[in-house]
């Protein structure tokens, strides 16, 4: 039986490779949105041609969503009509900016050798194709199939998933009694299941200050002096305390397997002159400084504990600084998911992934987030696991380029894995 779905799935790999050429002929570029419509009209039309119920479903409201540019999103669903799980495959259908460093048309599809190029060849549509392929084997090859499999693409995830996931979501897309199963075909290799995320918190800290004559700053309170205490703080008593924490989740690379703060940006007095400007600046003491801070922490860690440990150490530098005062405003927070090890659609892509590449699943966790975190926060669906084709690193780069080969062979474990649950 493996050996037909295999062959299903050799056989498809002109069309394979054809499917992620026309994926990635669509550039769905976000920022700032664009031809969203026209990815998912492309795909639609494919799998209504094959019998699938095809919805196209804009998130009216969603942020950044506009009659310019609108967020559309496509879900597809086949059905047996017979009684088993749904099994949801879902796909980011937005790129990220192309950047500079090219040297191929980062739109054109090209083929060389085994690699195919362009931007969103590995992040994400060398994933959504290789589903999509799957899936068809699948279907072709399993005549007496139970349940159902749901495919769909999704806008914005590059910036947050709020006008796809989670607008989905939230609209019972991922209600556990209409899909049981889901894998994210995000690049994180073939042999490698991705089970989940560190938490995020972003933040703005300001300390405030007063305004002087530059020449006589002792009769103004320096805002951005005040920040440098709260610097020296973070750096000689958090970041310190930050790499002691250590975790269960098996995160990739092993340097983020422990707490981690950046600074995002840093800002404080009279605003910068714009480019090209000739002007002297004005000599003021600084009334105010903004910091934006990235705190991702662990499963291990509480939310609140993250947040009350940061204002300790602002509370410190006030405890000695006369004239300290700060405000913090919360900008977005996210919490860390890791779906069980046990958890059914882990165990069928582990031994899947045994059997297409004769080696044991690596398990991983990611550093930063992805729409996992929609469906298991939103959706309250906890059996959720990162699968798919191309290598990590290469997302976001100039030249991104996905293995063809490597495509395939998720392609093989995503059809057995539906094999198994569906079979
Ligand atoms: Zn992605």
């Amino acid at each position: 039986m493996t050996d037909t779905l295999n062959q299903a799935i050799d056989d498809q790999i002109p069309a394979l490779i054809g499917l992620a050429q026309d994926l990635i002929r669509i550039p769905t570029l976000n920022p700032p949105g664009r031809n969203y419509r026209d990815i998912c009209d492309y795909l639609a039309a494919r799998l209504m041609a094959q019998g699938w119920t095809v919805e196209l479903i804009r998130a009216i409201g969603a942020p950044g969503d506009s009659d310019a540019f609108p967020r559309w999103n496509m879900v597809a669903r086949i059905t047996s009509g017979r009684p088993g799980d749904c099994v949801h495959f879902n796909s980011h259908h937005d790129v990220v900016e192309v950047g500079h460093g090219w040297t191929r048309d980062p739109f054109g599809g090209e083929l060389e050798g085994d690699r195919l190029y362009g931007r969103g060849a590995c992040d994400m549509k060398g994933g959504l194709a290789a589903s999509i392929i799957a899936a068809e084997a699948f279907l072709a090859t399993t005549p007496d199939w139970r349940g159902a499999i749901e495919i769909s693409a999704t806008a914005d995830e590059e910036s947050g998933g709020y006008g796809g996931v989670a607008y989905l979501a939230e609209r019972g897309h991922f209600a556990p009694d209409r899909v049981q199963h889901v894998i994210i075909p995000e690049p994180l290799h073939k042999d490698r299941i991705c089970l989940g995320h560190r938490g995020v918190w972003w933040a703005e800290v300001e300390t405030h200050g007063r305004i002087a004559h530059g020449s006589m700053p002792f009769l103004g309170d320096s805002a951005i002096r005040h920040m440098g205490a709260v610097l020296e703080e973070i750096e000689h008593h958090l970041y310190p305390l930050l790499a002691t924490r250590t975790t269960a989740m098996p995160v990739v690379p092993p340097q983020a397997r422990q707490s981690t703060l950046n600074i995002n940006s840093i800002h404080g007095g009279e605003p910068e002159p714009p480019p090209g400007s000739t002007a002297l600046p004005a000599p003021c003491v600084a009334d105010r400084c903004r910091i934006v801070l990235d705190r991702r922490f662990l499963i291990e860690e509480a939310i609140d504990e993250v947040k009350s440990e940061l204002r300790a150490v602002l509370d410190r530098v006030q405890s000695r600084r006369p004239g300290f005062t700060y405000t913090i405003r919360d900008l977005f927070e996210v919490q860390p998911v890791m779906t069980d090890r046990d958890a059914p659609v882990v165990r069928s892509t582990a031994a899947a992934i045994e059997r297409v590449l004769g080696q044991v699943a690596d398990y991983v966790v990611s550093p930063g987030t992805y729409d996992q975190k929609h469906i298991d926060r939103i959706g309250r669906l906890h059996n959720c696991i990162a699968y798919g084709p191309g290598l990590l690193h290469l997302a976001h780069q100039p030249d991104e380029w996905v293995g063809v080969q490597d495509m395939a062979d998720s392609a093989k474990v995503m059809a057995l894995v539906l094999r198994d649950l569906l079979g």
